[in-house]
């Protein structure tokens, strides 16, 4: 079955972004087959099921390179309860988040993938401690999801809280099997719109040990690895008491850092492991709506420049990647008195294409003929995105989670006209609401 969508405005990365109009894209299977002049389609294509996209523009969908979907239920109170930026550092604030079932879990997982497809999203790396609970759960949402099995192996204290750092090598191997059992059921699952990655949690919570075996078990599987980097000032605190040394060099030392790791904010980093990290090209998921939540903000352009991919990630509570995008190009004009860059091409780009790229799927986060076929339809005639301009600026300065109004990962619809095709939003809205009104009150 082929499907023409047509009549709208294509936006496509190859060397740098450009809209085209007049041309329909022809999907079949799970690919962009080829790109036509809508006079064409008919002729070329007669068999095929037309989308009719007149006022409206394809993008490529967001890539989110760092969620924890579970972490919807602190929604509306983890944003505020942000760790202190400078010292005496006591470790996570927080409140711990709450016990719920396996299957109250399971709620709390989808409401983030519902909530990541109403804003565009198409890929997502999601990152926690036993995945296999909730994966088959999870993969029926239709994304495409790189799942990252997280391990760490501190049994003394919480991130970033200062005190000297005890491991447990059972804790450590306990998670290195998880993983690989993970890696067995659910790697290039489903013509690989399923993948999995490791992760360690981060350098305070990861001992020599961890980090060295970790790093082994991702070379053996051939695999993407994360972890949480510089994100806390307590963090950075915490490895210099115990190793003397800086979380990104303590990475180096235990031989972590590599060109498929995507680490996690960079937002407490000297200069120094700035370039550490861009000598082994890793990726940078600039997760700029958290961070600013938090009152902090990476380097991005420095990171760029000395040789680190940038991508884009929601993390905590808050699944919207519009609003990362978006954030993610403010906070970087702010920090840099630059009100011209970075621009939203740019920022458009981190947040599809390298994201894309970051995780190991090159030939998506674009729409030429050849790529996968993850895409979005977005909505033009609104009074926010008109006059139509240059909508990829208006898109990344103006774009709204309502303008999505269909949503395509690998060929096939997972949002179609607003609905949710392959979970029911109502019942999980309202199971999600029930769970957290119970454990929060
Ligand atoms: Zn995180």
């Amino acid at each position: 079955m082929k499907t023409a969508i047509k009549n709208g405005k294509i936006v496509t990365y190859n060397n740098g972004i450009s809209v085209q109009e007049n041309q329909s894209l022809i999907i079949e299977n799970n690919i962009i087959a080829d790109i036509v002049e809508n006079s064409q389609v008919e002729k070329k294509y007669p068999d095929a099921k037309i989308v009719d996209a007149t006022n409206k523009a394809i993008f490529s969908g967001f890539a989110n390179c760092h969620t924890h979907f579970r972490l919807t239920l602190a929604r509306g109170i983890f944003e505020n309860e942000s760790p202190s930026n400078t010292p005496p550092f006591p470790g996570y604030p927080r409140r711990p988040l709450p016990e719920i079932s396996k299957e109250e879990h399971q709620i709390m997982i989808l409401l983030g993938a519902i909530e990541s497809i109403k804003a565009g999203t198409t890929v997502a790396m999601e990152v926690a401690e036993g995945i296999m609970d909730y994966a088959d759960e999870l993969q029926k949402s239709g994304l495409r999801l790189v799942l990252a099995e997280q391990i760490s192996d501190r049994i003394s204290g919480s991130y970033g809280e200062p005190g000297e750092i005890k491991s447990d090598p059972q804790q450590n191997e306990n998670g290195l099997e998880q993983m690989s059992n993970l890696y067995s059921k659910w790697h290039n699952y489903d013509n690989s719109r399923i993948t999995v990655g490791i992760a360690a949690w981060a350098p305070d919570m990861n001992s020599p040990n961890s980090l060295q075996t970790i790093r082994a078990l991702q070379d053996k599987l051939n695999v993407l690895s994360t972890i949480h980097l510089n994100q806390l000032w307590g963090e950075v605190q915490n490895i210099k008491d115990n190793y003397g040394t800086t979380p990104t060099k303590y990475l180096e030392q235990n031989n972590f850092l590599n060109d498929k790791l995507v680490a996690a904010h960079c937002r407490c980093m000297s200069t120094e492991e700035e370039k550490i990290l861009g000598e082994y090209k890793s990726t940078v998921s600039f997760n700029a709506a958290i961070a600013a939540r938090r009152g902090l903000s990476p380097n991005i352009k420095d990171l760029e420049e000395f040789g680190c991919k940038i991508a884009m990630g929601s993390d905590n509570m808050d699944e919207n990647m519009i609003v990362v995008m978006r954030t993610g190009m403010f906070m970087e004009r702010v920090r840099m008195t630059d009100g011209r860059n970075p621009s939203p091409n740019e920022a458009y780009k981190w947040a599809t294409h390298n994201g894309y790229k970051s995780l190991g799927i090159p030939d998506a986060g674009t729409l030429n003929k050849g790529s996968k076929a993850d895409l979005i339809i977005v909505n033009l005639l609104q009074p926010h995105l008109t006059p139509q301009t240059d909508i990829v600026s208006n898109w990344v300065h103006m774009g709204q989670n309502h303008d999505v109004e269909s949503v395509m990962v690998d060929g096939k619809w997972i949002m179609k006209e607003h609905k949710i095709l392959n979970l029911d939003e109502e019942y999980i809205i309202t199971k999600a609401n029930e769970i957290a009104a119970r454990v929060w009150k």
